[in-house]
């Protein structure tokens, strides 16, 4: 069963990319060991990156959303492609703050102020470059902001990732509305106020994950917008998947080692005789002994 849909409304006025990515989020949750506030953090970039990732159009197409601010949080980079696989990594997944009054994680206060940088390599000789200043830190209005600013797309972006009592994730998801040229205004004022007396997403997400033997992104897309006049419903176009998976392998190891030349080189194979390289995405580590390295030596250049 796919857990992602993309949709366009009977009238033609918005498109609708809603995806359930409880599973990616726990996977990249257990692979860096977050603590709640992380995952929070780190579960939004990831969900609304792979969605960004299924809006490219080339199969080999792909994209990264850096999150770059002065928050204990550090860093937080998602990486995704058309293919709706996406993998990330957050600077500090240590990080913890107090609650914020709302009872909400304080994901704002972990990434802090700074700028997001999204780079879409579309099999051209230069990526697409978008730069923005943060706005508050919490991901979604973050890239909200930057779909307006920068892409020139009027946009709206929820993302969220739910705790049960325990602190383990029960739900995450995202959705992203684009508003669509010519839209009509009696459309948008609805929509409006569907979202602003909405639920909290993730509380949808665990409904309609409850809803047993049902297709869960369907039954998603009926609890959020089955409220809305017939010709403001939206029609799935496609279903798609989004998961977590990391393209590394020793071959990009090697190929890593060999470009950093052969003075490099040289120094670890005298001062180790030997290199230990973790991939920073899935922390998949490689090994490689004098032997290994001196063949990486010989393919080197100075
Ligand atoms: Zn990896």
């Amino acid at each position: 069963m796919k857990n992602t849909a993309i949709a366009v409304d009977r009238s033609g006025s918005y498109r609708l990319y809603l995806t359930i990515s409880t599973e990616a989020v726990r996977e990249a949750a257990r692979i860096h060991e977050c603590t709640p506030l992380a995952a929070a953090a780190l579960g939004r970039a990831l969900t609304g990156t792979a969605m960004m990732g299924l809006m490219l159009k080339g199969d080999n197409d792909r994209l990264s959303v850096h999150f770059k601010g002065d928050g204990p949080a550090e860093e937080i980079l998602a990486a995704a492609d058309s293919k709706g696989r996406v993998r990330g990594y957050i600077s500090n997944p240590a990080v913890d703050l107090p609650l914020k009054e709302s009872g909400k994680l304080d994901v704002g206060g972990a990434v802090g102020n700074g700028s997001l940088t999204v780079i879409k390599d579309m099999g051209m000789k230069e990526p697409y470059v978008g730069h923005i200043e943060l706005v508050s830190g919490e991901i979604a209005e973050d890239l909200t902001h930057y779909f307006t600013v920068s892409e020139q797309q009027p946009s709206s972006v929820a993302l969220g990732v739910r705790f049960d009592e325990k602190g383990e994730i029960s739900a995450a998801g995202g959705m992203i509305i684009q508003v669509l040229p010519g839209a009509s205004d009696e459309c948008l004022t609805a929509l409006e106020d569907l979202l602003f007396y909405m639920d909290s997403l993730t509380l949808l997400i665990q409904d309609a994950e409850a809803m047993e033997g049902e297709d869960k992104i369907r039954s998603l897309m009926e609890l959020i917008f089955g409220k809305l006049p017939y010709e403001f419903s939206p029609v799935i176009l496609e279903e798609r998947n989004i998961e977590w998976h990391c393209g590394c392998s020793r071959e990009r190891m090697e190929a890593a080692l060999v470009s950093i030349g052969r003075k490099d080189l040289l120094d670890i194979i005298e001062q180790d005789g030997q290199a230990e390289l973790t991939c920073q995405f899935c922390r998949k580590s490689y090994r490689f002994d004098r032997e290994q390295l001196t063949a990486l030596y010989k393919r080197a250049v100075d």
